[in-house]
């Protein structure tokens, strides 16, 4: 009897040490089953590509996914930035946009299921501005209604900021706007005497004629300085880089060259200039060079032709190993609101100009101003009328030439 239970003992392990093999046999092949399963939902999900979520997210302009009843039911990343990533999902177009002008175009796509395309302007505090405060935003508005399954339809829209292409048409236009309007000036006055000239008797009158022939001569040179500047100033901003022509030379040459050249106006109006320009070797286009320095020491002498004017030119390397340029003079100065204003394209303050004279386009600065940059400096200006006017620029000492020790 014991030896009966013994043996069933005996057997009853061995069936239970088989019975565990199997199972376990069983759990590993059943482990690889699934990972062959989990493996082949990976190809295949590999073989359809991302899902759509992903594709719109990599779109680079925001866009929206609208029903028919004007619910948004999907947006991508870029449009949910828009509205800082609030919850705007399956609410309606009215109450998330917020803006009339893109409200009525939607719903007008919507009534009557049709395409738009439109350009619309969203002023500074618009959930659609990009700018800030200082600027409006403009947005190419795209609606395109879809025709899904059934009756059901969607519509999609997508917005591209085109901010920067309107701001540079806008440049464009008042620069050729700008540019015919200063050139009318001397034209119509060389046309005028030309007329009078070559009427009978007109040149009768050898004194009279002799004046017009000094006028006409002087708006001619205004007009080649106008092209000139023109020709510089577009060649300035035609590109983001410059081509400039950067080989090492001396400020103190260009300062040399800019004295020489106003020297005759400088004796005429009993200006004085004090300069403290070391021997700075530096590296940049020495033409841009010369301009710059010219067009800042011309500015003062042009604008105080009958104060005995002193002007002070320094150039140093400052403490942050920066090349300092600063052009100083005591002269009627610049009026606070202007100051903004004098590196744009045209602009002059109109205190300093009677039509009468001829003094210049407002086309110096800006000269100045990009030329500058485009070797990497700012320049500034600060003005306390009559007192100090001092132009300031700083560029980098990557600018310094290498040989220098
Ligand atoms: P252009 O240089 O094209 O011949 P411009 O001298 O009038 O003409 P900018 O050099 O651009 O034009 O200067 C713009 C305006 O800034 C000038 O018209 C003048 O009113 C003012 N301005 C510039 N420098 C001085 C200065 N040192 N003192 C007083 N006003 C200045
Ligand atoms: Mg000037």
């Amino acid at each position: 009897m014991t030896y009966f239970a013994f043996s069933c003992v005996i057997a009853l392990s061995y069936l239970l040490f088989r019975f565990r093999k199997k199972q376990r046999g069983a759990e590993n092949e059943l482990g690889r089953l699934r990972e062959n399963i989990v493996r082949d939902e990976r190809n295949q999900m590999r073989a359809q590509g991302p899902d759509l979520q992903d594709l719109l997210d990599a779109l680079p302009y925001p866009f929206f996914s609208i029903n028919s009843e004007g619910v948004l039911n999907r947006v991508n990343s870029q449009a949910a930035k828009i509205f800082d990533n609030r919850d705007i999902l399956n609410r309606n177009i009215q109450h998330v946009f917020l803006d009339k002008k893109l409200s009525s175009l939607l719903s007008k796509s919507l009534s009557k299921f049709k395409a738009y395309r439109k350009i619309l302007r969203f002023p500074p505090d618009s959930a659609f501005s990009s700018y800030g405060l200082d600027k409006d935003t403009h947005w190419e508005i795209d609606i395109c209604p879809l025709s899904l399954q059934g009756d059901n339809r969607e519509f999609q829209l997508t917005m591209r900021d085109i901010t920067a292409s309107v701001h540079s048409d806008q440049v464009r236009k008042d620069f050729v706007a700008n540019a015919s309007h200063e050139l009318r000036t001397p034209l119509s006055v060389i046309s005028g005497y030309l007329e009078h000239l070559t009427e009978e008797e007109g040149l009768d009158h050898k004194e009279t004629a002799q004046k017009m022939l000094e006028t006409m001569d002087r708006h001619v040179v205004r007009i080649n300085r106008i092209v000139d500047d023109m020709l510089l100033i577009s060649k300035l901003e035609s590109d983001d880089s410059v081509p400039l022509n950067i080989a090492p030379f001396c400020i103190a040459t260009c300062v040399k060259d800019v004295i020489e050249r106003l020297e005759l106006v400088i004796k005429r109006q009993g200006s004085t200039i004090e300069m403290k320009v070391p021997e700075i070797r530096f590296m940049g286009d020495q033409f841009y060079w010369t301009q710059i320095l010219f067009n800042l020491v011309e500015n003062a002498l042009k604008q105080n032709p009958d104060i005995p004017l002193k002007i002070h030119i320094n150039t140093e390397i400052d403490e942050d190993d920066n090349l300092k340029i600063q052009i100083s003079d005591n002269g009627i100065g610049i009026p606070a609101n202007d100051l903004p204003f004098i590196f744009k394209r045209f602009y002059r303050v109109e205190k300093h100009h009677s039509q009468s004279q001829i003094k210049g386009t407002g086309l110096g600065l800006s000269i100045v101003k990009r030329a500058v940059e485009a070797h990497g400096g700012k320049i500034t200006a600060i003005s306390t009328p009559r007192i100090e006017t001092i132009f300031t620029i700083i560029v980098p000492q990557a600018n310094k030439d290498i040989d220098d020790d």
